[in-house]
């Protein structure tokens, strides 16, 4: 140690006969326990280091370097000794719980519990890779939402009757911020920030103050899609549904358009799926081998100007996918409510 030797420094504090007396009560450390509390106090401010920095400050000015070093010298050196003592502790203790009698090496462990992907998640992530490969970004926002995002810019002014259909959940008295009630709010953010042309999906949660029974649920899944380009047009919807469904059933399957409508898109449409159950009805399909996948539809144009988008010269459509539905067709789940359990017995199916 050079501070050892060092006869420059002279402080009130012997680093001689500090670091000595330290070492000593380290080696006599009976236990881990002990041994915590000594390198609590050793390294702490009234330890020996703690000591000599504290007497710098009436040093003359020469002399402070030269202390700080010795400082950190010493408490290097009682780190290195409070480490040795701990690995000789901790090899005794296993020494002696080797050769105690109750301790049997050939006893396996405790099993691992095994978890698993919950069948939302799963779903999700086949969709992403599905429409990744189709050059879809991937987008998120936020689950307290501005009324502004979800429903005024969405063409959905305060008067208008297609609020009353969504039961919300209002965050503040004012009625401004809202638990969002789809994940549509998302288009409009994302035009804000992207310039067109461009394609994306904003999976995620949304809520909605209903009763909730086996197809109702106050907190459940969809999936938004949002493509804006030029000449963008019912055709590149109708393709990029099919893709859709053949990706999640592994096979093609037959789509129809109902007309619908939904304050954001004009013309609007309700997608129907040909029932993958069943070909001549069954109780998933209501007997009508057709099953209500999806609301879709152009985009608005007053949507398009809301996300600073200019109407005539870029087109789009959006999709607003029930993903909580699709997981519950694709897994064979008759309750919505299971989802969100938490019941390890329904989880661990999958
Ligand atoms: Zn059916």
């Amino acid at each position: 140690m050079s501070f050892l030797g060092s006869a420059l420094v002279t402080t009130s504090t012997d680093p001689h006969a500090l670091l000595a007396g330290a070492r000593a009560r380290v080696a006599a450390a009976a236990d881990l326990q002990a041994l915590q509390a000594l390198e609590r106090e050793l390294l702490g401010k009234s330890g020996p280091a703690g000591l000599i920095l504290a007497s710098i400050p009436t040093l003359p000015p020469e002399q402070r370097k030269a202390a700080g070093a010795q400082a950190n010298e010493l408490k290097r050196a009682l780190e290195e000794a409070c480490a040795a003592r701990r690995t000789a502790l901790e090899s005794a203790a296993l020494e002696s719980e080797r050769s105690g009698g109750d301790f049997d090496p050939t006893l396996p462990p405790a099993p691992l519990e095994r978890g698993g992907l919950h069948p939302v998640t799963r779903v999700v992530r086949e969709l992403e890779d599905l429409f990744t490969s189709m050059g879809y970004t991937i987008l998120d926002g936020p689950e307290v939402e501005l009324d502004w995002y979800n429903f005024e810019a969405l063409n959905i002014p305060k008067d208008h009757p297609a609020r009353d259909a969504q039961d919300t959940f209002y965050c503040d008295p004012a009625g401004r911020l809202v638990l969002r009630t789809h994940t549509s709010p998302v288009q409009v953010r994302a035009m804000e920030r992207m310039q067109p042309p461009f394609r994306a999906i904003v999976p995620g949660k949304v809520f909605r103050n209903e009763a909730t029974d086996a197809s109702h649920e106050h907190t459940f899944h969809q999936m938004e899609g949002l493509v804006v380009g030029k000449d963008v047009s019912v055709g590149h919807l109708i393709g990029a549904m099919k893709t859709l469904l053949r990706g999640v059933f592994g096979r093609d399957i037959e789509i129809r358009l109902r007309p619908g409508y939904f304050p954001f898109v004009e013309p609007g449409f309700e997608l129907d799926a040909r029932c993958p159950f069943c070909t001549s009805g069954c109780r998933v399909c209501k007997q009508s081998t057709w099953i209500e996948l999806l609301p879709c539809g152009m985009v608005h144009p007053n949507v398009l100007k809301s996300g600073g988008i200019d109407p005539e010269q870029w087109t789009g459509f959006a999709f607003g996918l029930g993903l909580s539905r699709l997981v519950m067709l694709r897994y064979g789940i008759d309750d919505v409510r299971h989802l969100l359990s938490g019941d390890l017995r329904f989880l661990e199916q999958f």
